[in-house]
């Protein structure tokens, strides 16, 4: 997400449905046990540095359709430099709903053009949706206006997060 050593704090907004694995991903980069987890209700705000470059505030906001609407406010407040869209690979039902729930949000004026990392979790279950095979990934996040990737990781396993956030 950018090579520039900065002390200032960056801040980072993680989307996606709910149960795709957000808290685990945050937990994962905070070094805390993965394997409990709740829903998140709002927002949880967490700072994680990851090596010795930028500081990072996680905006780690609910998932849950009713609390989709306030994603706009937390994108607001936090003026992210970057979005994570993380989806649950191994749920192939429900990338049709990320598929239209992310991308109309990430239209917000204050969204516009900020880079988006599409994150392919639970690739640890048999069967799970690889990154390469997200061609639907461009579409997923409507995402042609602005800089974008879709890697693979595992929450469980700890695999491909840090390395695709630094
Ligand atoms: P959130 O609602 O997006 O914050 O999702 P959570 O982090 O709460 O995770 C939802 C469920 O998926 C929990 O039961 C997690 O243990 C599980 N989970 C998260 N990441 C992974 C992963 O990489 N692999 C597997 N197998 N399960 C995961």
């Amino acid at each position: 997400m950018g090579n520039a050593p900065s002390t200032r704090v960056q801040d980072v907004l993680l989307v996606g449905c709910d149960n795709s694995g957000k808290t685990s991903i945050v937990k994962r980069l905070l070094g805390d046990e993965t394997r409990t987890t709740t829903p998140t209700a709002g927002v949880n705000l967490k700072s994680v540095a990851l090596d010795d470059r930028t500081p990072l505030q996680l905006w780690d906001v609910g998932g849950r359709q009713t609390l989709r609407q306030y994603w706009r406010d937390y994108a607001r407040q936090a003026r992210p430099v970057a979005i994570i869209f993380v989806i649950d690979a191994a749920d192939p039902r429900r990338l049709a709903e990320a598929s239209t729930a992310v991308p109309k949000r990430l239209n917000d004026p204050v969204l516009v053009g900020v880079p988006l990392l599409v994150l392919a979790n639970k690739q640890d279950v048999a069967g799970a949706i690889r990154p390469t095979e997200l061609g639907a990934c461009r579409k997923l996040g409507g995402i042609s206006d602005r800089a974008s990737r879709c890697l693979g990781c595992s929450a469980l396993r700890g695999d491909g997060i840090v390395d695709a956030i630094v």
